[in-house]
């Protein structure tokens, strides 16, 4: 197999693909699916060992977006019956991180609902960050706040924040499709402020929104450029009361061949595997572990994962190892970025050569015929418990 020998190679040296190499990863066939995953785990093992880093999110504030982002359950318009809520205290916000603490996370990602944050909700967010750190040491903190104007990431910074999450989400050039109250850019512009502030960068995608393969190729590709420690892959949850609630467009392979996309173009990056795990991958989440190096522990922002417990044991089943808060999580060469320390990213409410064959060199082949999943409303569950909620956070 030509083409992830090539790919192989060039994650190992870290070299950015071709484009087309990028698309051909996405064009292979299911009978090429466990060679994809296993040329792309050899990636992942070469940076990442069989770690996994788990994280943890707590929504700070939860629903009532003046913002349009098509995907969100928070968004305005939104009819899903998700929980509402205004800020948590920071003693609240605590409580609901300590659970995820205790359960083996080692990052705990504090996000708020709305466009961007003021000034005085930076100053909320940074006495959350204190309360945070004061109960637990070496915890990694990172804050997604929406878009941040000047000066805020730098005050977030000396308040103890480690990381700065704000996803690209999709290409520059369908971004207009799925948000109109702001752009591309000012996305594009929050990241940079969050890099140059100091903080880790982490910035992903949404996968499953009726992009096409050239779409995902090219925010990954913006992502690679804009050198994120962190990226977060996310499969659209199709929240009844959404504008895509009736978008379901992926599968658990084609879920796996976008992970492993994502680890060829970004090697030696933290990829997560964000919403939509449970919903979209199923039984195949175990595989994906030999692509991303990270994964949400228990609960997403608006829907429940499954158990935590139930993480822990899949972690444990495919031969992997919950990454410890004394283990550095990026390689050494990018250790300037996150590395576990004190010092050390979630805006998304809430993926040889066979002649004739799909997996062949450069040259893509015809895409295997599209093959829709069924809607499985089924599958996605409202939050109920954790932050916001008197019930016990999932952990
Ligand atoms: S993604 Fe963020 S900005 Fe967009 S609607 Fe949801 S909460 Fe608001």
């Amino acid at each position: 197999m030509d083409l992830l020998k090539t790919l192989v190679e060039k994650g190992l040296r870290r070299e950015l693909p071709s484009r087309e190499e990028a698309l051909a990863v996405l064009a292979t066939s299911d009978d090429d699916l466990l060679d994809v995953v296993a040329a792309a785990g050899k990636v992942r093992r070469q940076w990442f060992g069989r770690r996994v880093k788990l994280n943890y999110l707590v929504n700070l504030k939860s629903g009532l977006c003046p913002e349009d982002c098509s995907y969100c359950s928070q968004r305005l318009g939104s009819t899903a019956g998700i929980l509402k809520y205004t800020w948590l205290k920071p003693d609240e916000a605590s409580r609901a991180a300590a659970a995820g603490l205790a359960g083996g996370a080692k990052r705990v990602c504090l996000v708020a609902s709305g466009r961007g944050p003021t000034d005085r909700d930076v100053e909320r967010v940074s006495d959350t960050i204190k309360a945070i750190k004061d109960e637990n040491e070496g915890v990694e903190v990172c804050a997604c706040l929406g878009l941040l104007s000047d000066g805020q990431a730098e005050r977030l910074r000396e308040a103890g924040a480690d990381a700065y999450n704000h996803n690209l989400n999709t290409s520059e050039e369908t971004y207009a499709d799925i948000t109109t109250t702001h752009t591309y850019a000012d996305r594009v512009d929050t990241v940079q402020k969050a890099h140059a502030a100091g903080l880790s960068a982490c910035s992903g995608l949404i996968a499953g929104m009726g992009e096409s393969d050239e779409d995902l190729v090219d925010v990954v590709f913006s992502l690679r450029e804009l050198d994120p420690d962190s990226v977060p892959v996310n499969f659209l949850i199709p929240f009844e009361g959404t504008p895509l609630a009736k978008e379901w467009n992926l599968t658990p392979q084609r879920c796996l061949r976008i992970l492993a996309m994502v680890r060829f173009v970004c090697p030696d990056v933290e990829v997560r595997i964000a919403g939509g795990r449970e919903v979209h991958l199923r039984t195949m989440q175990p595989l994906a572990l030999h692509l991303a190096n990270s994964i949400f522990l228990g609960d997403y922002l608006t829907s429940e994962g499954q158990a935590g417990k139930a993480d822990l044991e899949m972690i444990a089943d495919a031969g992997f190892e919950v990454e410890g808060a004394d283990q550095v999580t990026l390689p050494e060469h990018r250790s300037g970025g996150c590395h576990g320390t004190a010092d050390s990213g979630c805006h998304d409410g809430a993926s040889g050569c066979h002649d004739g064959d799909s997996v062949c060199g450069s040259t893509p082949a015809a895409a295997p015929a599209p093959r829709v999943d069924e809607p499985r409303p089924d599958l996605v569950a409202v939050r109920r418990r954790g932050a916001g909620t008197d019930l016990a956070p999932n952990a």
